[in-house]
């Protein structure tokens, strides 16, 4: 009878999948709230888990509970700073690390590599850029996000925008990839837009993320968008970037 009940309790069970991956959990360290509020949204997007510590000694005391598999550490932190976390953390640990540094950090950011920083990205940065960086880490040491085991290069018609290569390319009809010229900033938008096509991203939304470095005049992202158009046509995308009056910017696959 043990066969029978066996085979009616599986009968009885939904068949759900086994649980998924939780995905590798990632501790953000950074004190502006808004940096790591999008930071957060895009990593979740990428099937990773995140919390967020807004100043050093909050960072380590979750680093010893949560234990996290990477740290994205801002080296300018009230109190104590990211170098001195840094050091913390290894003292006892080989978690990754990838410091956050300013422009004009040059000399923090060799002192924190020679520190055992693994890897380190500068302010300003688009959150995808962080993302490439934080997946390339991840493989590099073992641990792997839930969804993927690489950022996949996002395909929009005969677009091709390669986050991790950090390049775009025009697919053309024998299959082969004509790379684009674009600016940092021009990838920086594409990429933004071409995450999710067909969303309208407000011009504040792209300021704040592909130029955080400039003086926020939407005229500024509407020239660098304008340049973006402008190549992408030559290229024969045709009209990809639509206009949305008075809000912001969307790519239109098949405008
Ligand atoms: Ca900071």
């Amino acid at each position: 009878m043990a066969g029978a009940s066996s085979y009616s309790d599986l009968s009885a069970k939904p068949l759900t999948p086994p649980p998924a991956d939780p995905g590798p959990l990632v501790l953000i360290v950074e004190d502006e709230p808004g940096i790591a509020d999008i930071l957060a949204a895009y990593l979740k997007r990428e099937g990773l888990r995140t919390q967020i510590a807004s100043d050093g000694q909050t960072a380590l005391r979750l680093f010893g509970q949560i234990r996290p598999d990477l740290v994205l550490l801002d080296i300018h932190l009230p109190g104590m700073d990211g170098v001195d976390v840094l050091k913390n953390i290894r003292a006892d640990s080989d978690t990754p690390v990838i410091m956050v540094t300013a422009l004009a950090d040059d000399v923090d950011k060799l002192l924190s590599l020679r520190m055992g920083a693994d890897d380190y990205v500068v302010k300003p940065f688009s959150p995808p850029e962080v993302v490439a960086r934080v997946r390339a880490v991840l493989r590099r040491t073992g641990a792997r996000p839930a969804n993927a085991a690489r950022a996949a290069p996002i395909r929009v018609g005969r677009l091709l925008v390669d986050l991790e290569a950090h390049g775009a390319s025009t697919v053309d009809d024998a299959g082969g990839m004509q790379p684009l010229p674009l600016t940092l900033t021009e990838f920086r938008l594409l990429a933004c837009l071409a995450s999710q096509p067909r969303r309208c991203f407000s011009r504040s939304y792209l300021i704040e993320t592909c130029l955080p470095e400039s003086d926020a005049l939407d005229r500024v992202i509407d020239s660098h968008l304008s340049k973006l158009r402008r190549k992408l046509q030559n290229a024969g995308h045709g009209e990809l970037i639509e206009t949305v009056r008075s809000i912001g910017y969307r790519l239109w696959p098949g405008a």
